[in-house]
C-alpha cells in the first residue's frame, strides 16, 4: 500500500489539525454574519462612483469652458490616473461614439455592453453640455472580485486564512504536546489493567517511546517510596536513584532506551538499589532488570520495564554457598582424618612400617596372588641380637633408636615388590613375594651386612657401638601352606641363627625344619 495511506498521525497532530479547521469554520461564519472582515465592496463601490461623479463635474466643466475642451479632456484624465492607482483605464465618448480622449488600455478593461448599467469596477457617467447630453465617460477600476486563480490567491482574506491555518497548526501542535505530557495519562489506563499491574510482586514500568512513565506499578513505586502517581509524565531517566542503581556502563544510554533503539529486548540487568537509612530496615538490594519495547507495526510504541527483587535469591545463594564450602572442608578433614586413623591402625607408631596386623594382611593377600600364579614366595624374619644389653646401656630411649634404625635398614635393602613389619618388640618380618629361597637369602645377607655395618650409628651419641641382627629365611610353596607356616619356618629358621651365634642368616625349607624336628 502506498506510504502516505499508511500514515497516522500523533494525537497531537491529529487534534491540532481539528481545531485548525474549526478555527477557519468559525472565521468563515463569522464573516458571513458580519460581513468582517472582507466587506470591502460597499466601500470601494461608493469610492469609485465618488471618482467617477468628481471627474464627470470635472470634464464637464472642462468641455464647457470652451474649444480646448478635447485638450482639457485628456489633461483630466491622466492627472486623475495618476492620483488613483485603482483606475485602470478611462475613455471620453461623445454622443455618437467617438472618443475624445482616453487612458489606459481601455478596450481590454471595459466590459460593459452599449447601454448596460454600471458595474463596481465598470462605471459610466453620461456628460452634460449645456444642459444637454453630450456623451459619457467610461471607467475601469481595479475589480474587486478576482477574475483569475492567481488573482484569487492574492486575496488577503484568503492569505489571512492561510496564514490562521499555518500558523494555528503550529502553535496548537506546541500547545498539545506540552498540555499531553501534562495530561494525566493515568486516564488512558484503565483502572483494571492498572490494579491488574499492581497485583504483581515484580516492579513495573510502562514508558513512552521518549522514556517518559506512563503507568508504574505498586511494587515499582515501593522500591523509592514514591507514590505511582507522581512518577507518571517524569522522564525515566530524571529518577536519581533508578540511574545511580544501574551499572556505569549501562547508565547511557538507559536500558529501556537500548530496548526501543535495537527494537529488541535488554535482559538481565543487575541494579544495586542503595539502602534508605530514613526507612528503618531499608537495607540495600540486588534487582534484575528486564526492558522488553512495545512495538506496534515494526514502530516503537514504548517499552515495558520489570524490576525483580533477588536480594534475597542471592542471599540464600551465598548463604548455600559458604554451607558448600564448610562442608567441603570439614569432609576434607574427616578425610584426612580417616587417612591419619588408617595410618595409625596399619603402621607402626615408633617405626612407620606396617604392624603386625597388617604385616598379615598383607602377607595374606601376597600369598593368594603366589598361589593363583604360581609364583614362589619367601620370608626374612630377623631379630635384634642382645637387645636386653642394648636398653640395659644405653636405656630404653636408645634401645627405640635401634629399633627405629633397624626399621630404616631393612626398609632401605628391599626391592620394590617387598614389604617390612614389625612383628614384635625388636622382631621385624619381610616377606618377597616372587622370591625364591637363594634370593630370600641373598637379600638377608645383604642386610644383615647394612646393619652390622651402620646401625650402631643409630646411638649417635656412643661412638663404635656394633649392634648385629639374627636373620632366619624360608620358602614355602604357597598351595602348600599359609602366611603362617611360612613365618613360623622363617622364625624357626630364625632360632637356629641364634643358637649358632647370632649376626647370622640361616635360609630353611620346609624339608629342613622336618630334618632339625628330627633331631
Ligand atoms: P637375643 O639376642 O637372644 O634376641 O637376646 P635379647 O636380649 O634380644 O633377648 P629378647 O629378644 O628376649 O629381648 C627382647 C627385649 O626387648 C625385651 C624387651 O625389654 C625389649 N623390648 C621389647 N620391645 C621394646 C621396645 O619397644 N623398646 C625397647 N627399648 N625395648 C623393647
Ligand atoms: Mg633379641
Ligand atoms: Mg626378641
Amino acid at each position: 500500500m502506498n506510504k502516505f495511506w499508511r500514515w497516522r498521525p500523533s494525537p497531537a497532530v491529529r487534534i491540532a489539525l481539528g481545531l485548525v479547521s474549526l478555527t477557519v469554520t468559525l472565521v468563515l461564519v463569522g464573516e458571513m454574519f458580519t460581513g468582517y472582515p472582507t466587506d470591502r465592496g460597499d466601500l470601494v463601490r461608493r469610492y469609485n462612483a465618488q471618482l467617477a461623479r468628481s471627474l464627470g463635474q470635472q470634464l464637464a466643466t472642462g468641455l464647457n469652458a470652451g474649444p480646448e475642451g478635447a485638450a482639457t479632456v485628456q489633461r483630466v484624465l491622466a492627472d486623475t490616473q495618476q492620483r488613483e492607482p485603482r483606475l485602470l483605464s478611462a475613455r471620453v465618448l461623445d454622443a455618437q461614439g467617438r472618443a475624445l480622449g482616453q487612458v489606459g488600455a481601455h478596450a481590454a478593461q471595459w466590459r460593459l455592453e452599449p447601454g448596460a448599467p454600471s458595474t463596481v469596477d465598470n462605471i459610466r457617467v453620461p456628460l452634460m453640455l449645456n444642459d444637454q447630453p453630450w456623451g459619457e465617460v467610461q471607467l475601469a477600476f481595479v475589480p474587486i472580485a478576482p477574475h483569475t486563480l492567481a488573482g484569487w490567491l492574492q486575496q488577503p482574506f484568503l492569505r489571512w486564512l492561510a496564514f490562521l491555518a499555518g500558523m494555528g497548526l503550529l502553535v496548537y501542535l506546541l500547545y498539545l504536546r506540552r498540555v499531553l505530557r501534562h495530561l494525566d495519562p493515568n486516564a488512558a489506563v484503565p483502572e483494571r489493567v492498572r490494579a491488574a499491574f499492581d497485583t504483581l510482586t515484580e516492579g513495573v514500568l510502562v514508558l513512552d517511546p521518549a522514556g517518559r512513565v506512563m503507568l508504574a506499578n505498586q511494587a515499582f513505586s515501593l522500591l523509592h517510596n514514591e507514590a505511582p502517581q507522581a512518577l507518571v509524565g517524569r522522564d525515566a531517566a530524571s529518577l536519581p536513584w533508578l540511574l545511580a542503581a544501574l551499572p556505569e556502563d549501562q547508565r547511557q544510554p538507559p536500558p529501556w532506551r537500548r530496548a526501543a533503539q535495537l527494537k529488541q529486548p535488554v535482559l538481565q540487568v543487575p541494579l544495586r538499589l542503595a539502602g534508605d537509612p530514613r526507612i528503618a530496615g531499608q537495607r540495600e538490594r540486588q534487582l534484575v532488570m528486564n526492558c522488553a519495547p512495545i512495538s506496534d507495526e515494526g514502530r516503537v510504541r514504548g517499552c515495558l520495564a520489570s524490576f525483580s527483587d533477588v536480594t534475597e535469591l542471592q542471599e540464600r545463594t551465598e548463604r548455600l554457598h559458604a554451607a558448600l564450602q564448610e562442608i567441603s572442608a570439614s569432609q576434607s578433614e574427616i578425610e584426612r582424618k580417616n587417612e591419619e586413623l588408617t595410618l595409625l591402625a596399619t603402621r607402626d607408631a615408633l617405626t612407620g612400617i606396617f604392624n603386625r596386623r597388617s604385616l598379615m594382611q598383607q602377607a595374606e593377600l601376597r600369598f593368594a596372588e603366589a598361589r593363583a600364579a604360581g609364583t614362589p614366595i619367601s620370608c626374612i624374619m630377623c631379630d635384634i641380637d642382645h637387645f636386653k644389653s642394648v636398653n640395659d646401656r644405653y636405656g630404653h630411649a636408645g634401645g627405640d633408636r635401634v629399633i627405629q634404625g633397624a626399621a630404616k635398614a631393612l626398609l632401605r635393602g628391599l626391592r620394590l615388590n617387598d614389604f617390612v613389619g614389625r612383628y614384635g618388640g625388636e622382631e621385624f618380618c619381610v616377606v618377597l613375594p616372587g622370591g625364591t629361597l637363594e634370593q630370600a637369602r641373598e637379600v638377608a645377607e645383604r642386610l644383615r651386612e647394612d646393619v652390622e655395618a651402620n646401625l650402631g650409628s643409630a646411638l649417635r651419641e656412643h661412638a663404635d657401638v656394633r649392634v648385629t641382627m639374627s636373620f632366619g629365611v624360608a620358602e614355602i610353596a604357597p598351595d602348600l601352606a599359609d602366611p603362617s607356616a611360612l613365618i613360623d619356618l622363617a622364625d624357626q629358621a630364625l632360632y637356629h641363627a641364634k643358637k649358632t651365634g647370632r649376626n647370622r642368616v640361616i635360609a630353611w625349607t620346609s624339608r629342613n625344619a622336618e630334618t632339625a624336628g628330627a633331631a
